[in-house]
């Protein structure tokens, strides 16, 4: 195959900085022949399906002189042009987001299923640019279906193929990845990767996980934000907690709410499937556009709480949500089950459950 049959030079996209040391060694990145357009990568970025250009079919070569760089694809003269993933990455981004402070944001992923996948990956193309991702499982065939990753993927672990999505949008970014459950991770990993800009996102299939990472947290003074989803998605929570005041933590903060709403049927079996349920939780049903839903709002609060003490920054929701907050997909009682009824209208999120201190607060580790 040669560049002639594509009637036009090839167009190869380079990063402006390309460190003159690369011309004559191996250029690695991207060939898409029915578009003759070339994305070089910066030398060492590890982007998933990316390839040696320089050992493949058309082969690249790069000179560099006074002139600047020239590239030329079997022989024949490409059209360079530089890009600038620096400036141009997150350009989209200004006048909203700092995007200095985002990329020395990190994210502490518990649970790289549905929820964690996309979460991960919005937080990536926001500009997060530290990320330590945590889950034990396997990518498989059922998954696909409301998982950010694809066919390619399925028998992977899931933190390396949310690794790879990360990297293809910010080849720049920190991935570092734990493939077990948190519980099992030694907290000296996790208190080494985080700092003050560091939030703790739960997003596991069960309270029992979520409360350990909302420990975790508050022993490691992070900001802590947990996205969980309800029965067939027909509705989901969120609840956040942050070090800079004093609220109520996770564990003490629903021990509260079970108490000040006693009349709500089976508050256990409704807000997820029941813990020693292990089928159940596996094959929980949900659809991609209902997680999505209940997530994105989460992320929302996810950039509030990264973004507190930046002063041009200004809060989406932090503040006017409170500390929990149910979101509706749908108040159909056909999907919902009887518990569908405390909503009044489908897509309503509360602003206004307040939640407590437990009574034990006193002996509770993370709120004495
Ligand atoms: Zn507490």
């Amino acid at each position: 195959m040669s560049t002639e049959r594509f009637h036009q030079p090839l167009t190869v996209w380079f990063p402006a900085d390309l460190d003159p040391h690369c011309a004559g060694a191996d250029l690695h990145g991207f060939f898409h022949a029915e578009t003759a357009q070339v994305v070089v990568l910066q030398p060492g970025a590890a982007v998933a399906g990316s390839r040696n250009l320089s050992q493949s079919t058309p082969r690249l070569q790069a000179r560099f002189d006074e002139q600047g760089w020239d590239f030329q694809a079997d022989g024949w003269r490409c059209d360079a042009r530089p890009y600038n993933l620096d400036r141009d990455l997150f350009s989209r981004h200004r006048g909203l987001l700092n995007t200095a402070s985002m990329d020395s944001c990190g994210v502490i992923v518990c649970g790289c299923g549905s929820v964690g996948s996309l979460a991960a990956l919005d937080l990536a193309r926001s500009g997060v640019g530290r990320f330590l991702l945590v889950d034990e499982d396997l990518l498989s065939i059922e998954n696909l279906c409301r998982h950010q990753c694809g066919l390619a993927d399925v028998g992977r672990r899931k933190v390396d193929a949310v690794a790879d999505r990360i990297r293809q949008i910010n080849p720049m970014a920190v991935v570092q990845v734990a493939a077990m459950p948190l519980e099992q991770l030694d907290p000296a990993v996790v208190a080494a990767f985080s700092d003050t800009g560091t939030l703790m996102l739960a997003c596991a299939d069960s309270r029992r996980a979520d409360r350990y990472a909302a420990r975790l947290a508050a022993r490691l003074r992070l900001p802590f934000l947990s996205i969980g989803l309800w029965e067939k998605a027909f509705a989901g929570e969120l609840f956040y907690w942050h070090p800079d005041q004093p609220m109520p933590c996770y564990s003490c903060a629903l021990e509260g709410l079970d108490q000040a709403m006693p009349n709500r049927p089976q508050p256990q079996r409704r807000f997820y499937s029941t813990e020693t349920d292990l089928e159940a939780q596996t094959f929980q049903p949900g659809l991609a556009i209902d997680i999505a839903h209940v997530t994105q709002i989460g992320l929302k609060l996810a950039l509030d709480l990264l973004n507190r003490n930046v002063p041009t920054y200004v809060p989406r929701l932090l503040g006017r949500l409170s500390q929990y907050t149910l979101i509706c997909n749908t108040n159909d009682q056909r999907i919902g089950g009887e518990a569908a009824e405390i909503f009044s209208h489908p897509l309503q999120v509360t602003t206004s459950i307040q939640v407590g201190y437990a009574n034990t607060s006193r002996t509770c580790p993370c709120c004495a």
